[in-house]
């Protein structure tokens, strides 16, 4: 069921990817899931747990997208790869930029999607040369992009799975626990919750945006 697998060395060579300083980052990593129904359908993510647990959490969390594909089909996700990286958000963001899926109308709106094994390869191919996320602060003050949002998720194992847009609107996110919910970023960005975990918390403000 796993090919091409990358054998992991725990994170101790995941923390030396680039050599460069980590922070308090937590290493995890990158995985590539395919489904029985479609050859040319892929899941994309990242994680702190190991990959086989995440995996095991798709197919069983219904509720999420990749969820449904598998109460739909009756099938389940498999593992088709993964690799160690020591900061995963940043190996996402350089993932998606290296298949050009990132600059299309609309971009990465979800992280279930067909693709071709070739953009796979090379999405793979560059978080292997990626290693750790550009210095934490621009040079130039704060730019509040894409990679700045994923900056500022470092470490509250929240992960941004929606289209960043801006601080304003409203972008999925994804918590360590599996809940998928619509916040806007600027918000995410500042309290570094997630809304179910947090119970009644912010559950009202997250409605709202939705
Ligand atoms: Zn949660």
């Amino acid at each position: 069921m796993v090919d091409g697998r990358v054998p992991t060395q725990s994170g101790q060579s995941a923390r030396a990817v680039g050599g460069k300083q980590v922070g308090t980052m937590k290493s995890g990593y990158l995985y590539v899931l395919v489904h029985p129904s479609d050859p040319d359908l892929y899941k994309i993510g990242v994680t702190i747990l190991h990959p086989e647990k995440r995996l095991a959490q798709h197919n069983r969390h219904y509720e999420e997208y990749a969820g449904q594909i598998v109460k739909e089909t009756g099938q389940k996700w498999e593992l088709k790869t993964y690799i160690a990286v020591a900061d995963p958000y940043w190996a996402e963001a350089v993932f998606w930029g290296a298949t050009g899926i990132a600059d299309m109308p609309g971009g990465v709106t979800i992280e279930v999607r067909k693709m071709e094994w070739k953009w796979v390869q090379a999405g793979l191919e560059a978080v292997k040369k990626a290693g750790v996320r550009p210095g934490p602060r621009p040079r130039f003050g704060p730019v509040r992009n894409r990679a700045w949002m994923i900056n500022q998720l470092e470490g509250s194992g929240i992960t941004m799975i929606g289209h960043y847009r801006g601080l304003v609107t409203g972008v999925e996110f994804q918590c360590e626990k599996g809940h998928v919910f619509k916040e806007s970023a600027g918000v995410v960005a500042n309290l570094k919750l997630c809304p179910c975990c947090e119970g009644s918390l912010r559950v009202d403000k997250a409605s709202r945006i939705d």
